[in-house]
């Protein structure tokens, strides 16, 4: 069975590269009736906190993702990572080293300058002396001194390590005891069954001491995936510079998260030259056989257009469920229905459609300046004055449409002479849906109101 996992290391908020891995992960089980597994990597009890945690979890409960059995937490199995490396002490596959921290750098700066890259030179790999006292020793794994690391990736093809060159017997439990990341990564993902890895190509040079610890401990190695990063638009690694990054503040940005997803998941994998995936569609399509070996560019123009497509395509009951998170509560407003769909149309982000709601269901405090300078002087307030005098109980917007033109007609006018002011008078604002729908949604009394106000004002 295809088993996949999701390992972040709590830092305080999803990032969103992060959430397209756990996305890619998620997917690949489930198009193949596998397992999706989700660990806490939080080993370093000072840095993490449940807080960081959480917020993990709040973006997998706002992307809908689910994932199977219990979440594992790294800081709950301290006992069973010491069981391994005693085991591999017992084997003769790691030793302790009592190298002190002024050898170590002694040995670094030697190195360095004899132009060689630093490393360390083994002195306790084969050690049988008597060990000097006052030094708690760290655990190193005897990495092999010549030869290579090879590991065929589904997104890099083939990869090749040069042992001598590369490793070094490399540290798998610090002084203290604690176990280090790429140790608890083999022992958890060997134990949770994990057959298939898909991560970020920064973890790519983690792979070749992984190998060796899951060849070490006799653990089956898992088919990895290192997937192409994201960039920004100037072409170096995403990060807060460009834009946000945490999952949430994109829900607080008001975009709907199979937006998200579909716009995460079409940076860096393919089909054919589609652009719009449903989650159901891509839990049946979903091949990670397509990931892309190049970085992908973070384009937030097509974020937002996929926002606007989830945003049109969305039912009412969904649209007024997400907008209360904006403060819009449509419970009690009448015409609800009509106004969201004359919104539906003209929002990129659910927070846009909030705020030209609110400025149609309640009268503007203030008017936008430009647009007043332009289209209201005595003329216009006159015009909107009378109007005002023809509107007499509740209508449909063709009924008000009606009603519009015939008072046009009569009076040689022309509707361009009239809808900018009357929108101004709605809306404070020259940008708005139709003024006929939007006089249904507020009603006759309503209209006559703000277009009073507006005289008062000018
Ligand atoms: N905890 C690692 C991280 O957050 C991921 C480990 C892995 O995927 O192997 O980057």
């Amino acid at each position: 069975m295809i088993t996949t996992r999701f390992a972040p290391s709590p830092t305080g908020y999803l990032h969103i590269g992060g959430l397209r891995t756990a996305l890619y992960n998620y997917l690949y089980a489930r198009a193949n009736g596998g397992k999706f597994l989700l660990r806490i990597e939080d080993t370093d009890l000072k840095r993490n906190s449940q807080e960081a945690t959480k917020a993990i979890i709040d973006a997998f409960k706002w992307c809908n993702l689910d994932y199977d059995d219990e979440i594992l937490y790294q800081s709950k199995r301290f006992d069973v990572y010491k069981k391994y490396i005693d085991i591999l002490l017992k084997e003769k596959k790691a030793y302790k080293c009592y190298m002190s921290k002024e050898e170590l750098d002694e040995l670094r700066q030697e190195q360095i300058k004899n132009k060689l890259r630093p490393k360390y030179n083994g002195k306790y790999r084969d050690f049988t002396g008597t060990p000097p006292s006052g030094i708690e020793p760290v655990i190193r794994i005897k990495a092999p001194l010549s030869g290579e690391i090879y590991f065929n990736d589904g997104v890099k093809g083939d990869v090749k390590f040069d042992a001598s060159d590369i490793l070094d017997d490399f540290i798998i439990a610090r002084s203290d005891g604690s176990p280090t990341y790429n140790f608890t990564v083999v022992v958890d993902d060997a134990l949770m069954g994990v057959t298939d890895v898909i991560r970020g190509d920064d973890h790519l040079s983690n792979t070749p001491k992984q190998i060796i610890l899951y060849e070490a401990l006799n653990f089956k190695i898992p088919k990895f995936y290192h997937v192409a990063m994201i960039n920004g638009t100037d072409g170096q690694k995403l990060s807060k510079r460009h834009g946000a990054t945490d999952v949430m503040e994109y829900k607080n940005m008001g975009y709907l998260s199979e937006a998200l997803l579909n716009f995460l998941v079409r940076l860096g994998w393919s089909h054919a030259d589609d652009e719009i995936f449903s989650m159901d569609e891509l839990k049946k399509l979903f091949n990670p056989n397509h990931l892309s070996k190049s970085a992908s560019t973070f384009n937030q123009s097509k974020l937002e257009w996929l926002n606007q497509h989830y945003i049109k395509t969305a039912s009412f009951e969904r649209l007024k469920f997400e907008l209360k998170n904006f403060g819009l509560n449509l419970d009690e407003v009448k015409h609800s229905e009509l106004l969201i769909n004359e919104l539906k149309e003209r929002s990129k982000t659910l927070l846009e459609m909030a705020n030209m709601a609110n400025s149609i269901l309640n009268a503007p405090n203030s008017y936008e300046e430009k647009a007043y300078a332009k289209f209201i002087n005595t003329q216009s307030l006159e015009l909107l004055d009378k109007f005002s005098k023809i509107l007499d109980g509740d209508k449909t917007a063709r009924e008000y449409e009606d009603l519009t033109n015939k008072f046009l007609e009569q009076n040689g006018l022309k509707l361009k002479n009239l809808a900018q002011p009357l929108r101004i008078a709605i809306t404070g604002s020259s940008v708005s849906p139709s003024i006929f729908e939007m006089m249904e949604i507020i009603g006759s009394s309503e209209v006559k109101n703000r277009i009073q106000n507006l005289i008062n004002k000018g």
